[in-house]
């Protein structure tokens, strides 16, 4: 893997440059473009706009999971368009987390090993004693300790983002991106989701991009990034 040192701007350190970025699917006439979009070490910024508009599909190139067809991205000091598929995909796990619309929740794992996951798929990260303490703690802060040996399946919706954000958290990433986080929460949940979310960019000075549609939650985030001005 190709590492850079993060790009500085001033005082402030950028983990994400995007520049001339032209995005299409193979199938389907979407198309995103973005000529500049910067963000900076520490931000928390919510990602809003009508449905369709681009937001999963833009945390997607951020992560490296697919490609522009033109135009850079440069994610915490690696310029993921310069890398191959494994490239990106050593690069994600290790430094990127990544909480999916979807969950992507592992069927046949307990919630234990789903939020283990990271550790299991990548062999340069060790699990040791500690990690799988941190994993025990994570789960209890988001109420569902009582559920570590639960399968996937029989978890509800709100569980399963639940332990998908302890999986994102676990390796102390330094991005964390979320798909709408709180989509499937009762006002109660949503707000102990997301203060843990902003509590551990603030502790580790992470970024924190997030995918929202909760308008009345906004206020929280230092910046937001309207879609529509890709669509202008
Ligand atoms: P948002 O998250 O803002 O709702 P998405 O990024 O998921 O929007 O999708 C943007 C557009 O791209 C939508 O019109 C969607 O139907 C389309 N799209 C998403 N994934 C694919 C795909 N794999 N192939 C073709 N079109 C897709
Ligand atoms: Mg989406």
């Amino acid at each position: 893997m190709r590492l850079a040192l993060p790009t500085r701007l001033g005082g402030a350190v950028l983990v994400i440059t995007i520049r001339d970025l032209e995005f299409r699917y193979a199938e389907g006439d979407f198309f995103l473009g973005i000529p500049e979009l910067r963000i900076e070490r520490g931000q928390t910024v919510a990602f809003i706009g009508p449905s369709g508009s681009g937001k999963t599909t833009l945390l997607n190139l951020i992560a490296g999971i697919v490609l522009p067809r033109a135009g850079r991205i440069t994610t915490d000091g690696v310029e993921l368009t310069a890398l191959d598929d494994t490239g990106r995909r050593n690069f994600r796990i290790r430094r990127v987390g990544l909480v999916f619309q979807e969950f992507e929740l592992l069927e046949y794992l307990s919630v234990l090993d789903n939020i283990l996951l990271p550790y299991r798929i990548n062999r340069s990260m060790r699990l040791d004693g500690a990690v799988r303490e941190r994993a025990v703690r994570l789960a209890h802060e988001v109420d569902i300790g009582d559920k570590l040996h639960r399968y996937a399946p029989k978890l509800s919706q709100g569980e399963k983002q639940r332990v998908a954000v302890c999986r994102a958290l676990l390796p102390e990433p330094g991005l964390l991106l979320a798909d709408e986080p709180t989509g499937n929460l009762d006002p109660h949940n949503k707000g102990r989701v997301l203060d843990i979310l902003f509590d551990y960019a603030a502790r580790a000075d992470a970024t924190l991009v997030t995918v929202t549609h909760d308008h009345d939650l906004i206020g929280r985030y230092g910046r937001v990034v309207d879609f529509r001005e890709f669509h202008a």
